[in-house]
């Protein structure tokens, strides 16, 4: 089924959510993953999200990972296909198979140059950014109506850009207007910044459902790494609690479960976001415990009143 069809027809009092997962390298690595995903789906996620290698490099896993989400678990499953690292044809018989398996959302990207290169090259003069795969699946009688599309948007600036907000939520705006249903963000650590950034949209005149990006920290390196890859701000009294626990892996990760709830508490009851997207690094442990201490999976925290207790910058009543 499409997402925003799905978002429309919910009756949740709350936003919906999906996970996102990468396809593994190796066989043992997708089924220990496929295991995961199958307790994951048990907690009924608006979509399985499978994200896409540069330059189509994960095309067949990618494809196999989310026609098995899609048939064999029959959860809805929103392929990423980026466009300007590959060419025309490759795009076609990608949005074909995935037709072909019954997978109905795309989120539509550019895509990054490969890695260690930094002149950015078009493989394809037709695709230069990712409104043009907008336009190519809307003006296709083959898949224009099949799929329901969804775009990436960066509340902290895109990490390459030179653009200000006003220039980058113009782009935006011009892959909604090419016919995309949505957007689904890049993680984010900073609340408020967040919910300027999603007043602004809306008064762009950007109605489509929003998605919010949540990645709950992990480990201090992974965190620091990414963050600093994708330009993403931290307040500073993020980076002042994790400063004492950095070593603990274990604390981190219950900071990083905590951080994630307040910040979806926050969205919550302050915004208009229709889902909440997990970017969980192929792991399902921290996505579960935000979720039962949201209660939003029915089933009860194990260990909700130890973890507020013990964890740094506690707000959580
Ligand atoms: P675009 O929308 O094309 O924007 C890229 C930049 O160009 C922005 O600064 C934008 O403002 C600017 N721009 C847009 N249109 C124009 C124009 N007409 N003229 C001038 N400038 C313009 N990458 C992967 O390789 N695989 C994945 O699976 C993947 N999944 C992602 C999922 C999410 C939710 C997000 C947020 C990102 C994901 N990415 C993925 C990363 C993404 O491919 C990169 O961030 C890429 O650099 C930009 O992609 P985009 O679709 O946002 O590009």
């Amino acid at each position: 089924m499409k997402l925003t069809e799905k978002i429309k027809a919910s009756w949740s009092p709350h936003p919906l959510y999906m996970f996102e997962f990468f396809p593994p390298r190796t066989d043992q690595g997708f089924e220990n993953l496929i295991a995961r995903i199958s307790r994951l789906c048990a907690l009924n996620p608006l979509a399985i999200s499978v994200t896409w290698g540069a330059g189509g490099s994960t095309r067949e896993r990618s494809l196999d990972l989310a026609g098995l989400t899609q048939t064999e678990y029959g959860v809805d499953t929103l392929l990423h296909l980026t466009c300007t690292n590959m060419e025309l044809g490759m795009v076609e018989d990608v949005l074909r198979t995935a037709k072909e398996r019954g997978i109905q959302n795309i989120l539509a990207l550019r895509g990054d140059p490969p890695r260690g290169e930094e002149e950015w090259i078009a493989v394809d003069p037709r695709f230069k950014h990712a409104t043009d795969l907008v336009k190519f699946i809307r003006s296709s009688p083959e898949f224009a109506s099949h799929f329901c599309i969804g775009v990436a948007a960066y509340p902290d600036g895109h990490s390459e850009s030179t653009l200000d907000e006003d220039a980058e939520l113009a782009f935006l705006k011009d892959k909604v207007d090419a016919g995309a249903d949505f957007i689904v963000t890049q993680l984010f650590y900073d609340v408020d910044r967040f919910l300027k950034w999603l007043k602004k949209v809306r008064e762009k005149g950007i109605t489509v459902p929003v998605i919010a990006g949540i990645m709950p920290i992990q480990t201090y390196g992974s965190f620091a790494r990414l963050i600093k890859l994708c330009g993403i701000r931290v307040p500073q009294d993020i980076m002042d609690d994790l400063a004492p626990i950095s070593h603990d892996d274990q604390l981190v990760k219950d900071y990083g479960v905590k951080l994630a709830v307040d910040t979806i508490q926050r969205l919550t009851k302050e915004s208009d976001v229709a889902a909440v997207h997990f970017y969980t690094l192929n792991l399902e442990k921290s996505v579960q415990r935000v979720l039962e201490l949201l209660q939003w999976t029915g089933v009860p925290a194990p260990n909700h009143n130890k973890l507020i207790a013990e964890t740094p910058g506690n707000t959580i009543h």
